[in-house]
């Protein structure tokens, strides 16, 4: 009713009552269906052929709207809830790299988020290696994506943990690079096969001849340390030529595709495709 719409609008909620909302509303939230995947496929270079799509999750509330995941995310890692719903992101990860077999669209990778008490959830191997067997999906296809500040607080349990990911088969990526401590030694140690460049260094690279040049570099190091990389939020025609030209192994961004739902993800490869 109009009561309950007022009660919780984002403008009244304070900053710790809507914590406390988005901690106690999961459990309703996974039941009722507020929460659903959006995929952004991203491509390769220079071709430009699809190869995988990256998970990312929604939360349309019916009283609330749409809560941003750069909002939720954060709060239920911090009440550890983050691993309940990273089992539930993943189910529907594989589930849906299943339909795309099967409607045609076979052998994409698909790319999941991972917060850091999902990557030291002692249970993750084990969801994996079930959700992998259950829907046919071999490991090679799950890109892992961790942000640097999941793995430096704790980085030798981390590369433990990594390092049996790796050899289970699953891929790793860093993600946000440049964004964190982007200190480049630590990287050539760490088992990553991708490094997903940030969004920041896409927009730097158009500025001058000089932060090409950073980019350029950067690119060159990751690729002698036998890493691919990715560039995300490429949003122009004139970064996609220049990360073609500075030799990236692929790319995302609104430029290519935005995040997609399920219903809309067919139509969105069959563009992809005739590009
Ligand atoms: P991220 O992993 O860096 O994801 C990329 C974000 O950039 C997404 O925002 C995406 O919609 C946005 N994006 C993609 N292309 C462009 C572009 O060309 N320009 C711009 N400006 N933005 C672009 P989104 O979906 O709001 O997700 C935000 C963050 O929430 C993600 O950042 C990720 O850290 C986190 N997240 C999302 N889904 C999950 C999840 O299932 N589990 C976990 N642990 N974290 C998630
Ligand atoms: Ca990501
Ligand atoms: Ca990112
Ligand atoms: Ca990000």
């Amino acid at each position: 009713g109009r009561q309950r719409y007022e009660l919780f609008s984002a403008g009244l909620l304070e900053q710790s009552s809507r914590r406390f909302f988005i901690e106690t509303q999961l459990d309703a939230a996974l039941r009722d269906g507020q929460l659903y995947l959006n995929y952004q496929p991203w491509v390769q270079l220079p071709g430009g052929q699809v190869m995988g799509l990256e998970a990312l999750v929604r939360w349309r509330h019916p009283l609330e709207g749409c809560i941003a995941p750069l909002e939720f995310i954060p709060v239920l890692e911090a009440s550890s809830q983050i691993v309940r719903l990273g089992h539930w992101v993943m189910e529907q990860a594989f589930s849906q790299l299943q339909q795309l077999d099967r409607a045609g669209h076979s052998g994409l990778q698909m790319a999941i988020n991972l917060s850091p008490h999902q990557l030291f959830d002692p249970q993750l191997l084990d969801v994996l290696t079930h959700l992998s067997q259950s829907y046919h999906i071999i490991p090679g296809r799950i890109v892992l994506e961790l942000t640097e500040g999941v793995i430096i607080p704790d980085y030798h349990q981390a590369c433990e943990q990594m390092l049996r990911l790796q050899q289970a088969g699953y891929q790793l990526a860093i993600d946000d690079f440049g964004t964190g401590y982007s200190s480049l030694a630590y990287l050539s140690k760490l088992p990553v096969n991708r490094i997903k460049l940030d969004r920041s260094f896409v927009l730097k690279m158009t500025e001058s001849q000089l932060d090409r040049q950073l980019v350029q570099s950067v690119i060159d190091m990751l690729h002698a340390m036998g890493k691919q990389v990715i560039a995300e939020g490429v949003e122009s025609s004139l970064q996609l030529e220049l990360l073609r030209q500075l030799a990236a192994d692929g790319v995302q961004g609104y430029f290519l595709a935005h995040p997609v739902s399920e219903c809309n993800l067919p139509s969105q490869l069959q563009l992809l495709a005739r590009r």
